[in-house]
């Protein structure tokens, strides 16, 4: 670091450079990537905290790259979201989740992220309902997760985006809860069924005493609205133990599987009906 002549200090790293070269690669890339095949989407259980039974899975992109192997999804999806790209891509990601979670016992719910970018495009709700038609998808069994940062510059498109999904039977969740503004008005504004607390108050670095009263806190507020609470990357028992006499009614995390390919998914359904 060096201190430039007024007071400002300016950063350089070769990194940053190679950061730059990275991005430019993976934006080029990433326009060819849905038709060489390269991404798939993967499926994490989210688990009843009662009774361990899968209510819903999470679709979760992968890009498996010829020469990087495989890229998680923090890696490209802010270029996607500088770019654009995002919408197109987004727009694959729902139809082809979609036609997978068709094949699922009713009771199973399919989560989807979506990121600002796509709900601000013109024409998006009537495309994912044209979307859920063509897979044989029932609006009910989608739901769609957003963060804070969709709501915090919302417009009319938004709310119109929102209101219109909601009606046809489209539900929200609103995801990575505590690490935005975390506005009540939210909450109160839009039609959200869970809130999902983010991974960062149930297995991160800050664990503890304070974090578990925030999520009793989210639980009770939650409970009082009739949202549920969805705990976020438990990867142990005592975690399990913690998030539920929080009051927390559903978990996700590697405790409970890690994101698997559409025929693991099946199968961990298939070995539910059983028992
Ligand atoms: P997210 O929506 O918060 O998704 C949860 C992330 O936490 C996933 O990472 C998941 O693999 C990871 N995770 C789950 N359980 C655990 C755990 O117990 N421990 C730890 N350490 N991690 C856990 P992933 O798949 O790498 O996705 C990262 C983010 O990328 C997602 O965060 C989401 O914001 C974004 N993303 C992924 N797929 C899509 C997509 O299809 N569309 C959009 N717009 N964004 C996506
Ligand atoms: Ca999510
Ligand atoms: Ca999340
Ligand atoms: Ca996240």
């Amino acid at each position: 670091a060096k201190v430039n002549g007024r007071n400002q200090m300016s950063f350089y790293h070769p990194s940053m450079n190679r950061d730059l070269v990275r991005r430019r690669e993976i934006e080029a890339e990433l326009r060819q990537a849905v038709q060489r095949d390269e991404l798939s989407i993967f499926f994490q259980p989210i688990v009843d905290l009662e009774t361990g039974r899968i209510r819903c899975f999470e679709a979760l992109v992968r890009w498996f790259h010829p020469e990087k192997g495989e890229m998680r999804p923090d890696e490209f999806i802010p270029v996607a979201e500088e770019t654009g790209a995002i919408v197109t891509l987004g727009n694959w990601i729902l139809a082809q989740a979609a036609q997978i979670a068709a094949h699922w016992p009713e009771h199973v719910t399919l989560a989807v992220n979506l990121s600002p970018l796509q709900i601000r495009t013109p024409g998006a709700a009537l495309g994912i309902l044209a979307a859920l038609k063509e897979a044989g998808l029932d609006p009910h069994r989608l739901e769609l997760e957003i963060t804070e940062s969709v709501l915090v510059d919302h417009d009319q498109t938004t709310e119109a985006f929102i209101a219109e999904l909601s009606q046809a039977g489209v539900r929200f969740a609103l995801d990575d809860f505590g690490t935005g503004y975390s506005s009540l008005a939210y909450l109160h504004k839009y039609p959200f069924g869970k809130i999902k607390v983010d991974r960062s108050f149930v297995s991160g670095s800050h664990v503890g005493k304070k974090s578990e009263a925030i999520i009793r806190a989210v639980s009770e507020m939650g409970s009082t609205l009739e949202m549920e609470i969805v705990a976020e990357g438990i990867e142990t028992i005592e975690q399990v133990r913690t998030v539920r006499e929080a009051g927390c009614t559903l978990g996700q995390g590697y405790y409970f599987s890690r994101a698997v390919p559409d025929y693991l998914a099946t199968m961990l359904l298939a070995r539910e009906q059983q028992t």
